[in-house]
Order: structure tokens, then C-alpha cells, then sequence
């Protein structure tokens, strides 16, 4: 048996699913848990784990996509920037898919830009060493779990001594998000499946203040399908002894205090910001912007383009389905006008967007 299949043994599964329509069975209401990463959307789909679990159990999905999260406003601003001449832009692929006001980046590298996609900043850090007589503009989109690898490439590009590498820093960092919609009157989240990859980097205990403040139940959870299904339970067995607490069941690889080289790193070359959320909007300290000391390497002061200020596209429901308010199903362009192959919106465009595993799996 290999390590991936003991994580997927049927007979485990069939248990848990078992506990978890007993526990069910007893609650009053229907229960909202949201999943809080694309990774695990992803999951959930593939392994049609929404269709097993019983009907009192809703599994939503929340703005766990950094891509879908992305205001319009950053896209155009990349797309202003690679209009710049002898510049680079390097991205992660989804990125250079997700429709701006006008056009997207894909389609502006089909017009000529030079915009490359790279594995990770450091294959940017070595462009930008081997064409010096360029500017090579990396896209730093995502949450804590890459954003450490931006640090760390912005590092290293100091002390190279390059003066054409810079960052257009769009990071978001995840408890606050998850205050922001626990707040919310107009939803009711029962329980969080916590993102695996970002707590690796901020620790279990980060999400302390949703348990407290909020009162709701956490449960750091990893990707495997028994991962979800015991965190199901896990979140299932505290609503029903009415306890809010942070719980880790990823616990293989994610610590309550999580890395702190890694934390390190981000508090070495960024400071909180507030930060836009696409369909969330503005929440206070949710984003991470460069420090003064390296605003050197910051693309948005370095080239200063300003940009509209840009509406979603008609019709596109996004906004909602971040939020967890909303399914794909839901919005009326979905599979019609907006599939993976023509997207409207981001939620279509990444690996790990909703609408795409829906998409993908379900369609
Ligand atoms: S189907 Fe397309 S337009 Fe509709 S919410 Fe999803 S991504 Fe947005």
C-alpha cells in the first residue's frame, strides 16, 4: 500500500462518512462548512466527496484561489506594464489567462509582449541576471504559502546587485478573510476546513481569533480524501458539542506555530496592507505590501502606471461564489458563455478556481 492509498481506503472512508451521518442526524439545522483553499476544492471535486456526505452538510467553497481573488484593476495594471518597452513579464501560468478590462495578458503575448511564465521568482531573479538590458517584472500573486519564495527572490536579487528585477506585489494573507466573511450577517460558515499549505507557513494557532471572537470551529486539514473527510468530522463532532476551537489534522506536516524561517522571510521584506479582495473587497491588513527598504524592487512605485478603476464583467457572479453565497451552477454564463476554454471569469480560469473544478468534474 502506498502512502497516497492508505489515504484512500474505502473501508475508512465508509466509516467516517458513517460518524459523520450520526452526528448529523442530530443537528437542528442544515450546516454551512467552507473550504478555505483551492487545493482543496479541487480535491473535493475529484473525489466527489459533497455527493457522499449527508444532506444536513453543506460544503461551500471560499476565496481560497490567490488567482480569483485578484482584483481586475491588478490584472490591467500587469497588462500596462508589459506594454512598457524592453520589459519582461514573468507569472505563474493561470495568471496570464484571466481577462483584464480590455484584454489579457495572453492575448497581449500573442500581439508580441514578451511575458513568460516561470515555476517559480528565482527563474525570474535569473532572467532578469541574463538580460540586464531589460526589466524583468515578476507577478506576486498569492497567499503566505508563495509569498515567502518572493521574499526570498527579492533577497537574492539585492544582493546580486540587479537593478531590472521587480515585483508587482499583489499578496494576501488568509486569517483575515475568514474574519471578514465570519462577520458577515448575511453568511452563516459553521466550521472551516483551514487551508493545509498557507498554515504550514503561519501555524495552526493562527486561526485562534476566528474560534474565540467568532466562535467558529477550525480544523486544519490536508488534501488526501480521508484528510477531508476526518476533518469533516472533526468540524461535525465540535458543532455538535457546541465547542469552537482550532483542531489540526494535518498534523504530519503542519505545526501549531507553523515555519518560522519561512515567517521570518515575509517579515523581513513585507509589511501588512490593507488589501482588495476581488467580490470581498477592501479588508484592513490582509494584504502584504514591500517594505520601504526594499521599495526598490517594488514594480508598482519603480514604473508608477495607474490604472482605471475596472467593473466585473457582466453578468459574472464571482463576487458571490467567493463568498460562499453562491454555487457555479448559480451564474447564469456558466458552461454557456464562460468555460475554461472562453473564461469570463477568474473562477474559470485557475487549476484551483471553483467554477473550473466545477467545471471540470462536474459539467
Ligand atoms: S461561471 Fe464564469 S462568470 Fe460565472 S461566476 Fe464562474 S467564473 Fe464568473
Amino acid at each position: 500500500m502506498t502512502q497516497s492509498s492508505a489515504y484512500r481506503d474505502p473501508a475508512v472512508a465508509a466509516g467516517l462518512l458513517d460518524r459523520i451521518r450520526d452526528k448529523a442526524a442530530t443537528f437542528a439545522r442544515p450546516v454551512t462548512l467552507m473550504e478555505v483553499c483551492g487545493t482543496h476544492t479541487m480535491a473535493i471535486h475529484e473525489h466527489g466527496l459533497r455527493g457522499l456526505l449527508p444532506a444536513g452538510i453543506r460544503l461551500v467553497s471560499g476565496p481560497g484561489c490567490p488567482v480569483c481573488v485578484t482584483p481586475i484593476d491588478y490584472v490591467d495594471q500587469a497588462l500596462a506594464l508589459c506594454r512598457l518597452p524592453d520589459t519582461i513579464i514573468t507569472t505563474f501560468g493561470d495568471m496570464v489567462r484571466v481577462p483584464g478590462s480590455q484584454t489579457s495578458l495572453l492575448e497581449e503575448k500573442a500581439r508580441g509582449a514578451d511575458i513568460r511564465i516561470v515555476y517559480s521568482a528565482l527563474d525570474a531573479v535569473s532572467l532578469a541576471r541574463h538580460n540586464p538590458d531589460r526589466q524583468v517584472v515578476f507577478l506576486g500573486v498569492g497567499f503566505e504559502t508563495t509569498a515567502p519564495t518572493v521574499a526570498g527572490a527579492i533577497l537574492q536579487a539585492q544582493q546580486a546587485g540587479l537593478d531590472n528585477f521587480s515585483v508587482l506585489c499583489a499578496h494576501k494573507t488568509m486569517p483575515a478573510p475568514m474574519q471578514a466573511l465570519s462577520a458577515d450577517p448575511d453568511l452563516q460558515v459553521d466550521g472551516y476546513l483551514c487551508p493545509a499549505h498557507v498554515s504550514a507557513i503561519i501555524g495552526a494557532d493562527a486561526y485562534t481569533e476566528l474560534t474565540t471572537r467568532y466562535r467558529v470551529p477550525c480544523v486544519v486539514t490536508g488534501f488526501e480524501p480521508l484528510d477531508i473527510l476526518q476533518g469533516v468530522d472533526m468540524l461535525v463532532s465540535q458543532i455538535v458539542g457546541g465547542i469552537a476551537r482550532v483542531e489540526n489534522q494535518y498534523c504530519r506536516y503542519v505545526k501549531n506555530a507553523g515555519n518560522p524561517r519561512a515567517q521570518q522571510l515575509l517579515t523581513q521584506v513585507f509589511e501588512p496592507c490593507d488589501a482588495r479582495w476581488r467580490g470581498l473587497g477592501l479588508i484592513t491588513a490582509s494584504g502584504l505590501q514591500i517594505r520601504a527598504a526594499y521599495s526598490f524592487f517594488d514594480a508598482a512605485q519603480r514604473f508608477g502606471v495607474t490604472v482605471a478603476p475596472a467593473a466585473e464583467p457582466l453578468g459574472c457572479r464571482c463576487g458571490e461564489i467567493l463568498k460562499g453565497k453562491l454555487g457555479p451552477r448559480d451564474c447564469p454564463l456558466f458552461g454557456q458563455r464562460c468555460t475554461p476554454a472562453t473564461p469570463v471569469g477568474a473562477c474559470m480560469v485557475s487549476s484551483e478556481g471553483t467554477c473550473a473544478a466545477e467545471y471540470k468534474y462536474g459539467f
